[in-house]
């Protein structure tokens, strides 16, 4: 069944990208539509808000009405999973089940569907074939957790680095597997850019790189590129959603509005001009076990009204401003991403979701890493004792890591909190923390 939603979505999400733009908009329409009522029919979460809000779900009939639904935060999640969150339809023991420490430092879990899961799949390879992957080229990617995703014999072969361990480790199972295409976060690929050596490279030569899940700066992206000695280009997803936009040979942004819809809004909630800086609110158009319906995952990006020369038809963003998190500069000059610590701690909420109710990873000195932590209702200390025990693999033995206790964590008022910061000043714009 898997196997026939992934082929049967390959194609239809392919073909997406060419389609007529005035198709497209009604195809969009049609699918936000579909969407808003099954998450009002079968999400008791939805049912309830829209009835309070006093909505007509008749009069939603496309993007331009979804002004008149209310928002969905990340504490909607936390407090109304699983029960009121996920489609009273779905048997939620055959969903495939994730969670992620987003940059907030809480735990958010949700669910997808084996159908939804094809067309995330296949939503992720349309990033990699439009920068020039083809079926025979052996990928690699460094995640958090391995993708389950079917063999196909010669075609399609992905490998999984986990990105929970050492930079050594990483660049020697790299270097194993040989890649044509290497993904992963971006500043993770960076940490590795900083570290391989001449040796290294000659097994490591892919013939382009995909970087994700943050803010990855023009002058990162350079250096990975002057690295590797090829193109490096950007995408921007979430674990929630998967894939929202992506960057094309021309560099530009494509939003993959067949998968997510894009909303740019400012302070009042009003759309944002074009090109102006808007709150990224994002609604799933495939996710019927867990919709996600104007949900306001904490980024910033531009809108635009620009087209692209690439034969790409889906609509082009400026750039997405979002993820503030900080890497970590050590003494002796290691850079260690901040993606590479959250997803230390993803490891463990997603298989002991209450081990931390919320947490903070602090650099308050070159040599000294505090955790302020939030024990949750389930934390065990021999847990706890194995995730830092992580955190010295990756960050080595110059640093001291303390634990504080705490019974909050107090927000500073941004948009979006830091899960992971220095205080070091690093004062080293080679290292790329600078645009
Ligand atoms: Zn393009």
């Amino acid at each position: 069944m898997y196997m026939l939603d992934l082929c049967s979505s390959f194609l239809e999400v392919q073909l997406n990208q060419y389609v007529p733009e005035k198709i497209q908009k009604r195809l969009i329409n049609r699918r936000i539509v579909k969407e808003v009522r099954s998450a009002y029919e079968n999400v008791p979460f939805y049912r309830k808000k829209y009835n309070e809000a006093g909505v007509d779900i008749k009069s939603i009939k496309g993007v331009a009405d979804l002004k008149k639904l209310p928002f969905l935060t990340k504490q909607d999640i936390m407090d109304n999973f699983p029960e009121n969150i996920v489609s009273d339809k779905e048997d939620i023991d055959k969903c495939h089940y994730s969670a992620t420490t987003g940059s907030t430092g809480k735990a958010l879990p949700f669910v997808f569907n084996d159908k939804t899961m094809s067309y995330y799949i296949n939503t992720s390879l349309r990033v990699y074939t439009m920068i020039g992957y083809k079926p025979w080229h052996k990928a690699v990617y460094i995640k958090y957790t391995k993708v389950d995703s079917p063999n196909f014999g010669p075609f399609f072969r992905f490998a999984h680095v986990p990105s929970t361990i050492s930079v050594i480790e990483q660049i020697k199972l790299i270097g194993k597997e040989k890649p044509d295409l290497l993904v992963g976060y971006a500043s993770i690929i960076f940490e590795i850019a900083t570290s391989v050596t001449a040796e290294d490279l000659k097994n490591i030569r892919p013939k382009m790189i995909s970087v994700n899940s943050e803010l990855s700066t023009k002058h990162q992206r350079n250096f990975v590129s002057s690295v590797f000695k090829c193109p490096v280009y950007d995408e921007y997803s979430t674990e929630e959603t998967w894939m929202i936009a992506a960057q094309c040979r021309n560099d530009k942004y494509h939003l993959f509005t067949d998968n997510v819809w894009v909303e740019f809004l400012d302070r009042q909630g009003s759309e944002v001009k074009n090109g102006d800086s808007g709150e990224i609110v994002l609604t799933t158009t495939h996710s019927p076990a867990m919709p996600f319906i104007r949900y306001k995952i904490g980024d910033k990006g531009r809108a635009c009204k620009d087209s692209c020369t690439c034969g790409n038809k889906l609509p082009v963003m400026t750039s997405f401003d979002g993820r503030a998190d900080d890497s970590f500069i050590l003494p002796g000059g290691k850079y260690v991403s901040s993606l590479k610590l959250l997803n230390t701690f993803t490891k463990y909420i997603k298989t002991h979701l209450n081990l931390i109710a919320e947490f903070k990873i602090v650099q308050e000195k070159k040599d000294l890493i505090v955790i302020y932590l939030v024990k949750g209702t389930q934390y065990r200390e021999i847990f706890f004792k194995q995730l830092i025990s992580d955190l010295y693999n990756i960050l080595g033995e110059s640093v001291t890591i303390k634990t504080k206790y705490q019974d909050f964590i107090a927000k500073n008022g941004s948009i979006k909190r830091k899960a992971v910061e220095s205080l070091v000043r690093q004062g080293n714009s080679a290292m790329g923390m600078d645009e």
